[in-house]
């Protein structure tokens, strides 16, 4: 209010407020009764609000208290609901400054002698491996472009990956950092990715077409903010002509690709197949595959962005390793759609995981790290990074990741991926 009208209008207000105060304490008198039986109302009410903050959606299950201060806005609009919503802001623990840590994961256990020029990571959304051509989806030709690499040998198509959550919030720090199912508290107590790649000469830029700030964004806006550069949907966008299309974000990509230090990591953070998916979807799309619904045709923009991203790259950094995966998978094809779906099973932690560069050595990697049932976790992904960035990590570290699979479900509990919750 202050922002946009001015002093005045909410000095009127106040004064008003108190004079009618101050005449309800002079004309009336303080009942108990009354009083008690208000202040039971209000507390079932809201017991009752926050209960239903639960049941809004049958199908996910709140746990973050910000989130859930967030439903309870639907129920209590309004001051009380804004009051409860900041407070729930407020006091979320995901609520803090980006400040420098010291600690070091125990993993990294030295320098190697040569480190990639160029690191770039793009990280995608809501895209689902089972809906890629490059994974063997026929119905419509979804990622021609990535698929068209692949069959020349140009790109890594790593099989069978999945996400180490069903949500963004919890999704993109396990890629950023050495947050894991297990290890939470580890995003807020030892050096990020973006920090160790500073640590190690590297020139760090984050560009994003998502936001930083708010209950679904905060843990990976708070990465973001250890780079060298940020542009964000929410952070220098406007002086950027930075919004929500992925499109917006590639004059960006170009200005960043062309600068002169001699070692970069970037971060491109996508909307990608977001829902709505109509809303991801442009002409190009449409002409390309009529038949195809929204969601299909929203793969194939994020393939066309791909290839833009690509021919950026090979035009001004020429010497790169490209990533490519997204944050987690989505469900589709069932009755209920989307993601941190609590009953939803895997089709939600299903992902595309693409490795462009010159030798085929960090795919090999990538399949060095699969487990024993054969899946390569998400969550290996910060290794693979560390050694691009030139970090050696212990051998014993890689092997304890093996014998296990689990996952950080939307409802905040850690499943072994093999037993999603089902009812
Ligand atoms: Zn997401």
């Amino acid at each position: 209010m202050l922002a946009s009208y001015g002093v005045f209008p909410p000095l009127i207000l106040l004064t008003f407020f108190i004079f009618i105060t101050w005449l309800t304490y002079k004309a009336a008198s303080l009942k108990l009764v009354l009083l008690g039986l208000s202040a039971i109302i209000l507390s079932i009410t809201l017991t009752e609000a926050w209960h239903k903050t639960n049941r809004q959606q049958p199908e996910t299950q709140r746990y973050n208290i910000s989130e859930r201060g967030h439903w309870l806005r639907y129920f209590f609009p309004g001051i009380m609901g804004d009051l409860i919503y900041m407070t729930t802001l407020y006091i979320s623990s995901d609520n803090r400054p980006s400040l420098p840590h010291l600690e070091q994961n125990s993993s990294i256990v030295g320098k190697l002698p040569l480190k990639e020029k160029n690191v770039i990571l793009i990280i995608g959304e809501s895209a689902f491996s089972g809906h890629h051509s490059t994974y063997g989806y026929t119905l419509h030709n979804t990622t021609p472009y990535m698929k068209g690499l692949s069959d020349e040998g140009e790109l890594c198509v790593v099989p069978t990956v999945h996400s180490g959550a069903n949500m963004t919030r919890l999704a993109v720090p396990m890629l950023l950092s050495f947050y894991e199912p297990t290890e939470q508290q580890r995003l807020y107590n030892e050096k990020n990715l973006i920090e160790l790649a500073r640590d190690n000469g590297y020139q760090t830029s984050w560009i994003s077409s998502q936001e930083g700030t708010g209950e679904y964004a905060r843990p990976y806006g708070y990465l973001s903010e250890y780079s060298d550069f940020i542009v964000r949907q929410d952070y220098h966008a406007s002086e950027n002509h930075v919004d929500w299309h992925d499109e917006s974000l590639l004059p960006i990509v170009e200005k960043r690709f062309s600068t002169p230090s001699p070692y970069n990591f970037f971060i491109i953070h996508l909307t990608g197949s977001h829902s709505r998916y109509e809303d991801d979807v442009t002409k190009e799309d449409i002409q390309a595959l009529p038949k195809a619904n929204a969601y299909d045709k929203s793969l194939h923009r994020t393939d066309r962005i791909l290839h833009q991203i690509i021919d950026l790259a090979d035009k001004h950094l020429k010497d790169y390793v490209l990533l490519y995966l997204s944050d987690h998978g989505e469900i589709v094809d069932g009755p209920v759609k989307g993601h941190s779906i609590q009953y939803g099973g895997k089709d939600q932690y299903k992902i595309p995981f693409y490795i462009k560069s010159n030798t085929d050595h960090y795919c090999q990697q990538a399949e060095s790290m699969r487990n024993s049932r054969g899946q390569y976790s998400s969550i290996m992904t910060k290794f693979l990074i560390l050694e691009m960035l030139g970090y050696k990590i212990k051998e014993d570290t890689l092997k304890s990741y093996y014998n296990h699979d689990e996952v950080l479900h939307s409802d905040g509990v850690v499943y072994d991926y093999d037993h999603l919750p089902h009812r």
